[in-house]
């Protein structure tokens, strides 16, 4: 880092972000930078995979500058291959992940974007090419590597498993109603390679770039798994309920609902539960942390949640913009035509997120639709 400039006093800057990212107090500083100075000189090695994926993860990590995506790649991680930000390509790239494999077994974070398809072979993504060959009309050439096949090969020398975003963490868009493909998410592949692998799943449709690098630093300083909840998110990150910190909460409990968007007026923040908002069944800091480097989120810019950080998301929580289905509250009324039950305010929004997962769970198992 001296030979590219950057000072002492500018690290020690960059240890004091991390902390504020990661929600550790200032006085952990000199901590912070020992273990990152000792991560850097050890270059952590992470393969990064892309799957059933739109790249939007990968797009919105290159969004980040807290810390700077270039200080992330060149100083503390050495990504070993990534194919969208890689400069080598065809044998090269295939050569970097068979390499940091064989080389760094047990040592490498494998980072996985987009779920894993499994149905016809695992034909519905590939990248690369097998050893063996296959006829094709009458020639042989060399077989397309599917990602199952990847994931055998890669899975069981990784320290960790890193699923970014929701679709790789819970199936998201590609496991959706009409999916095709025997999308996986990745931690069901994992657990049928190597069940005790830790597994890390960072919700999200993109996942925030601060979930992503902050779960990894916070891997590499700790030296083990973060916190985790029962769907293996950080609880860091996804520890709160975003309706207890909605800006707009206040508007919820006092019945004041947006109902139609020509109606929208930018003064006065109603609440938008009756557009579609999913806030109150979804568990992530966007209220607090915000996006584009803290200048706003979704609620903020007048747009439901869509619950992006939930296992249910997408299947289970679409349409996007209808309300939550019409569900009974134990001892409330019925959902939502009739929200005269909102002034009894947190106590019953604590029960109602209970009570619709439960609901949600039981339309998964083919139950009530
Ligand atoms: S329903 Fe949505 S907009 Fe309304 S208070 Fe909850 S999180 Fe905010
Ligand atoms: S507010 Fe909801 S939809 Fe928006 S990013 Fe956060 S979890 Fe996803």
């Amino acid at each position: 880092m001296e030979k590219r400039g950057i000072t002492r006093r500018q690290f020690l800057k960059y240890a004091g972000a991390t902390a504020a990212l990661l929600g550790l107090s200032e006085s952990l500083i000199p901590e912070i930078a020992r273990a990152l100075e000792e991560a850097a000189a050890g270059k952590p090695p992470v393969i990064w995979l892309q799957g059933q994926n739109c790249t939007g993860c990968s797009i919105s990590l290159l969004n980040s500058n807290y810390p700077m995506i270039a200080e992330v790649v060149l100083d503390k991680l050495s990504i070993r291959y990534h194919p969208t930000v890689m400069a080598a390509a065809g044998d090269v790239a295939m050569k970097a992940i068979e390499e940091t494999a064989k080389e760094m077994a047990g040592k490498y974070i494998l980072v996985v974007e987009g779920p894993v398809p499994t149905a016809e072979g695992g034909e519905f993504c590939t990248f690369g090419l097998e050893k063996e060959t296959k006829a094709f009309h009458g020639y042989q050439r060399r077989k397309d590597k599917p990602m199952t096949a990847w994931m055998e090969e890669l899975v069981p020398g990784a320290a960790a498993v890193v699923a970014v975003g929701n679709c790789a963490s819970f199936g998201g868009i590609p496991a959706a109603n009409a999916e095709v493909t025997g999308t996986k998410p990745v931690m069901d592949v994992v657990a049928g390679i190597a069940k005790d692998k830790p597994v890390i799943n960072i919700g999200g449709c993109p996942a925030h770039p601060d979930w992503i690098i902050g779960t990894i630093l916070d891997y590499l300083i700790n030296k083990k798994v973060p916190e985790l909840d029962q769907h293996k998110r950080p609880k860091k990150f996804f520890g709160m309920l975003i309706h207890e910190n909605c800006e707009r909460r206040a508007a919820f409990d006092a019945g004041l609902f947006l109902e139609d968007w020509n109606d929208y007026n930018p003064d006065m923040k109603l609440c938008l539960f009756k557009m579609g908002c999913k806030g109150p069944v979804t568990y992530a800091d966007c209220p607090i942390r915000r996006w584009n480097s803290g200048v706003n989120w979704c609620v903020g810019a007048n747009a439901p949640c869509h619950g992006c950080a939930e296992p249910a998301f997408y299947k289970d929580l679409s349409p996007l913009y209808k309300p939550l289905p019409n569900m009974h509250f134990p001892g409330l009324s019925t959902l939502p035509d009739n929200l005269g039950w909102i002034a009894a305010g947190a106590t019953a929004v604590g029960i109602g997120a209970h009570y619709l997962y439960k609901q949600l769970g039981k339309k998964e198992e083919g139950g009530e639709k």
